[in-house]
């Protein structure tokens, strides 16, 4: 059994697990198994989304696992057909029953859409699912400063977490500085850079083998040190739990600085400002 996983606080008190198991495009049918290889290798959050198809597949894990319902937290992601406020309301519920649970523990506004001006009345339904308690903790995904900005003007809650692209060749400096300043915690999707070359950086492969660490761990190990909550995917059973074995070791200074060259302003994904798939 590799180290445990350490938790980090949302701004309402309830801990988060700092690395969990992101499962965008994981087959549905592959899902309920990779989840399930995912809570025997220790770990307990689990990061969906309406938009992957693939809710059920978590649903029938945690349906067959031993581990606690209340050990376990799981977030699921508003699909962007469903902005609104009645419409992200339906929504929820539709993923409750897929997911098979009561409550959820993280809700998350997917993308900002702003060219549909419609995120401060979704944000408005979440703080409405929040009151009545059928989820714990919400939050949005790749919103920019100025999302973040109209939210603290116009409405009540503060969200709990902001799940971006983020990885080293895309840090997102001021964003996480403007998190720090709002008790944001700062989620990193694609942290691994998407299998698109980072993990060969020679930089970095020469930084694992130096560690006897493979160039992932190393990578994961980087996203802890600079404090944010970090869901790697994989469906290969070997890599989930290589993924999730990075709490016995420590990257140093001089570690942390050759990250730091690393940073090249690479965006992977599309920019908030632009994603306009409905
Ligand atoms: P990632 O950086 O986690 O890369 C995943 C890929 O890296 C895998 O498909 C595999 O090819 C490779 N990989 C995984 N473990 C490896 C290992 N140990 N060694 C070598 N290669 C390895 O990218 P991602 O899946 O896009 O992001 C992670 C999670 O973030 C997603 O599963 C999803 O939950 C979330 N996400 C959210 C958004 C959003 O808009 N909010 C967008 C993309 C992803």
């Amino acid at each position: 059994m590799t180290n445990p996983v350490p938790s980090l606080t949302l701004n309402n008190g309830i801990p988060i697990p700092q690395l969990g198991f992101g499962v965008f495009l994981v087959p549905p049918d592959e899902t309920a198994t990779a989840v399930t290889t995912a809570l025997e290798a220790g770990y307990r959050l689990i990061d969906t989304a309406q938009g992957y198809r693939n809710e059920k597949g978590v649903g029938d894990a945690l349906a067959q696992t031993d581990v606690p319902r209340d050990e376990i937290f799981i977030t699921t992601k508003l699909v962007n057909g469903q902005h609104g406020h009645d419409e992200a309301l339906a929504a929820f519920d539709d993923s409750l029953e897929r997911l098979g649970i009561e409550v959820l523990d993280l809700f998350l506004i997917h993308w900002p859409l702003p060219m549909f001006d419609l995120y401060v009345e979704t944000w408005r339904a979440l703080e409405q699912l929040l009151a009545d308690g059928r989820v714990r903790s919400i939050g949005v995904s790749n919103f920019e400063i100025e999302h973040l900005e109209r939210l603290a003007n116009e409405t009540d809650i503060t969200p709990a977490l902001n799940q971006v692209e983020l990885h080293p060749e895309f840090p997102q400096e001021e964003l996480r500085a403007y998190h720090e300043s709002h008790g944001i915690l700062t989620e990193s999707w694609g942290p691994l850079g998407q299998s698109r070359g980072l993990l060969d950086d020679a930089r970095i492969v020469e930084m694992a083998e130096k560690k006897r660490r493979t160039p992932a761990q190393v990578v994961l190990r980087w996203h802890i040190q600079v404090g944010n909550v970090v869901i790697p995917k994989s469906v290969t059973p070997h890599r989930i739990r290589e993924n999730i074995d990075i709490f016995d070791f420590e990257l140093d200074e001089t570690d942390m600085e050759t990250f730091t060259e690393l940073n090249v302003g690479r965006r992977l994904g599309p920019h908030p400002n632009e994603f306009d798939l409905v």
